[in-house]
């Protein structure tokens, strides 16, 4: 059963035999989104029963830390009524529950939400209206205007990229074509006119050096950096990846907690790349954008207080639960787990 491709792959094949190889970026959008085949379109892939565990999923405190910087931002900016409060990617809409909760210690800013969730899937999206209430958009640009609080954990990692490799005489594009048994197989083609993402300082890389590129990602950073920067707000960023522009091919699929090859069952697995932070900062800083970090997420929760949180949470817990808040905590800040891969790029309007 599960050797038969999948219904995605049957029609990826066939565009691929009529058209020709398709970029990276497009199979990614498919595997991803495709609207009934995709991977996110079909499914609730988080959680032990699933294919992954997201930060939020492993401990409140996660929500908790950033509500409650989103709260100390707001009043920075000088209390501005009403709020946009929007998400991007919010999953099964945990970390939102448990921002939510904890800035009903500002109640006046609680008071002053109103709440918009950026989710493509309708299965997830069927989740988030199960535990909060809100407006759900497609896209950042049907959001109404105004002063916006903004957090995305792990939605960047979604966005479709575009690989470049450098060969002897120049760049070309990895794309997705038919190997000789008829199934995908990745092959080298024309460049797209992505090409021009290429940062400056990666252009003369290396023969054999692989470039990602994700317009997607640039543009949904331009939407928010453009927004904080007409309406005033601030944002949370949140996602593994790297700070300075490099060469490297980090696409990875990941199913059943897993890793697997990218080109296995599309639409069955979770399929990312780790989020290039330098060229968010850009995006953002050109629309003067103030930027902060990114940090490790490790030291960045610690810096704003998961350890005191989880004690308060601890004492009033059973020695099971302790045993598990202890667990979560270390996943969220060690090195050798979420702590360093993870960053949290924070951004903000001037006030
Ligand atoms: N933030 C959540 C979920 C991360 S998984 C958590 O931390 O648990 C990625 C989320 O982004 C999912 O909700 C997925 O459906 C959504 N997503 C991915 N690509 C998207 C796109 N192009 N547009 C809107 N939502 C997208």
């Amino acid at each position: 059963m599960s050797n038969r491709a999948t219904a995605l792959e049957r029609l990826l094949k066939a565009r691929i035999e009529k058209d020709g190889p398709i970029g990276l970026d497009v199979y990614m959008a498919e595997a991803l989104m495709h609207p009934e085949h995709g991977y996110y379109s079909r499914r609730d892939p988080f959680g032990l029963a699933g294919d992954f565990t997201t930060a939020p999923e492993m401990s409140q405190i996660f929500g908790e830390l950033l509500g409650l910087w989103l709260a100390d931002r707001w009043e920075a900016l000088g209390r501005p009524r009403p709020v946009c409060l929007v998400e991007l990617g919010p999953g099964r809409g945990t970390l939102m529950a448990d921002a939510l909760r904890a800035m009903k210690v500002v109640p006046d800013l609680r008071a002053a939400i109103d709440l918009h969730l950026i989710e493509a899937s309708p299965s997830l999206r069927g989740k988030q209206a199960a535990k909060l209430k809100a407006t759900w958009h497609e896209t950042i640009d049907t959001v109404p205007a105004g002063f916006t609080l903004l957090i995305a954990n792990e939605f960047f990692d979604a966005l479709p990229i575009h690989q470049f490799v450098r060969g002897t005489r120049g760049w070309g594009e990895r794309r997705i074509g038919l190997g000789d048994d008829g199934g995908l197989a990745f092959c080298i083609g024309a460049c797209s006119p992505a090409l021009a993402h290429i940062p400056e300082s990666l252009r003369e890389a290396a023969p054999g050096s692989v470039v990602e590129v994700s317009p997607a990602s640039l543009a949904a950073m331009e939407g928010i950096a453009r927004r904080l920067a007409h309406h005033g707000g601030a944002a949370l960023i949140v996602d593994y990846g790297y700070n300075e522009d490099a060469v490297g091919d980090s696409l990875q699929a990941v199913r059943r907690h897993q890793r697997v090859d990218v080109l296995h069952r599309p639409g069955d697995c979770d399929i990312t790349a780790h989020v290039n932070f330098a060229s968010l900062v850009r995006v953002a800083r050109a629309q003067g954008i103030e930027t902060m970090g990114p940090f490790p997420q490790g030291a960045f929760l610690e810096a704003h207080g998961i350890r005191l949180r989880a004690a308060m949470l601890a004492a009033k817990a059973s020695a099971r639960r302790r045993r598990d808040i202890e667990a979560a905590v270390r996943r969220l800040i060690a090195p050798d787990m979420m702590g360093e891969l993870f960053r949290v790029l924070a951004l903000s309007a001037r006030p």
